[in-house]
């Protein structure tokens, strides 16, 4: 029954020259998001509003759960839109709206006009007035109530005429493409994909590396992160996903040193790793789904030691956050069930039975000195063989 969606958006943050940056790229992020939804839409700019209009059939849940993945929007309003023909016409349109949205009559409502044309014959509070009469007359069993309405009706007269009740909630944030990009080290796992949506939420481009190690770990678990990333590509837009194959740097560093600094060690080369495909990526920080004393890595020793080897800034989007708030957002964010599949990680396979909880920074430099013979070597190549996926949301690899 509607042809429309306003689209709200917060604009607090957003003054002067600012303004347009964040709508240009609100507007490029609901093309994109209605790309992956049937039908075809017109995405309109009109004094500091945004309109989605349909210029087909289309599903409304379908449209709808397209836009509330799109960062920037706080409110998605189905809107009936009309031109202006007069009191009358309004109130026999108000009337069968009323009547189409509402078919049990058995609630209140109260009627909130508002005019942005200050040429309108009428105020808004006789607006509110005459229409509310004319909805009261239509329909005898509904009742009016101005504190706590069952049904907000909204009448803005603008250029057009908006019309509309319903409003759900957007995902807030700030529209992906205005705050550059970050490199996400994304793992099967349940923490990153939920790290990459929340920079993402921030209005951050997302690019991403995944460490596998053949054939120690299997196609399906490298299938797992594409599919994760795919998952969070609906927020955050295509992923170019590097896949790198860890195999031999994890051997050596397994071969030469103490196997309770593995995981450390580890992560400190594929935090070198990642950090050479961000620069190469014009990315401006890293982020990985770390949370503070998750797991041994996590302990503040362990980050310390991870992020001696970073020159660039890590966002750690999970740090204060407990396990169950992280799997509620993964829930939401529908990555639950992908990230519980279970596919063996890379650095599952070669992990210690007792891992240093308070690894020393000098004695990590001390380890991985017994890998100067190769390991300069073994990154080139990891580098030089790692395979770009560009992940488009909505597409099949
Ligand atoms: P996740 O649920 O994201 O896998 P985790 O709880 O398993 O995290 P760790 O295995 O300690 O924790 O990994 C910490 C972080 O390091 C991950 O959130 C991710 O950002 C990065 N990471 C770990 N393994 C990989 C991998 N194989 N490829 C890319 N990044 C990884
Ligand atoms: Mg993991």
């Amino acid at each position: 029954m509607y042809q429309s969606f306003l689209i709200k958006y917060a604009e607090i943050a957003i003054k002067g020259k600012n303004r347009y940056i964040f709508e240009d790229a609100l507007v490029r992020q609901i093309h994109r998001a209605l790309k992956q939804v049937d039908g075809s839409f017109q995405v309109r700019r009109l004094q500091g509003r945004i309109y989605v209009d349909a210029k087909s059939e289309f599903d409304e849940d379908e449209v709808i759960g397209a836009l509330s993945k799109v960062f920037g929007i706080v409110g998605i309003c189905p809107v009936v839109l009309l031109e202006d023909e007069g009191f009358d016409k309004l109130a026999q349109e108000v009337t069968a709206y009323m009547d189409r949205v509402y078919p049990d009559k058995n609630i209140t409502f109260k009627v909130h006009a508002r005019r942005a044309r200050k040429n309108y014959p009428m105020d808004s509070m006789e607006l509110n007035a005459a229409l509310g009469e004319k909805i009261l007359e239509a329909f005898p069993e509904i009742r009016v109530d101005v504190h706590n309405p069952d049904v907000l009706l909204c009448v803005e007269i603008r250029e057009e005429i908006n019309l509309y009740s319903e409003e759900i909630k957007g995902p807030g944030g700030m529209p992906v493409g205005t705050n550059g990009k970050a490199m996400l080290l994304l793992s099967g796992g349940i923490d990153s994909p939920v790290a990459g949506y929340m920079i993402a939420k921030r209005g951050v481009s997302v690019d991403a590396v995944y460490f596998h190690a053949p054939p120690y770990t299997s196609e399906r678990a490298r299938q797992k992160v594409v599919d994760l990333a795919k998952i969070i590509s609906r927020y955050t837009g295509d992923i170019h996903l590097h896949i790198v194959n860890f195999t031999d740097i994890q051997l050596y560093i397994y071969e030469q040193c103490p196997h309770e600094e593995l995981t450390i060690l580890m992560r400190r080369y594929m935090m070198r790793i990642a950090e050479h495909f961000a620069k190469e990526n014009n990315c401006l920080g890293l982020v990985t789904g770390e949370s503070i004393g998750q797991v041994a890595s996590q302990t503040m020793q362990s980050l310390a030691a991870t992020n001696a080897v970073c020159t660039m800034p890590v966002y750690r989007p999970l740090i204060g956050f407990d396990k169950n708030e992280i799997i509620g957002i993964s829930e939401k964010i529908d990555a639950y069930e992908t990230s519980i599949l279970p596919f063996e990680d890379c650095c599952t396979i070669f992990v210690a039975k007792h891992p240093v909880t308070k690894p020393n920074l000098k004695a990590m430099e001390r380890s991985e000195k017994r890998l100067s013979e190769k390991i300069d070597q073994l990154m080139e190549t990891a580098i030089k063989t790692a395979e770009i996926v560009c992940v488009k949301a909505g597409e099949d690899e």
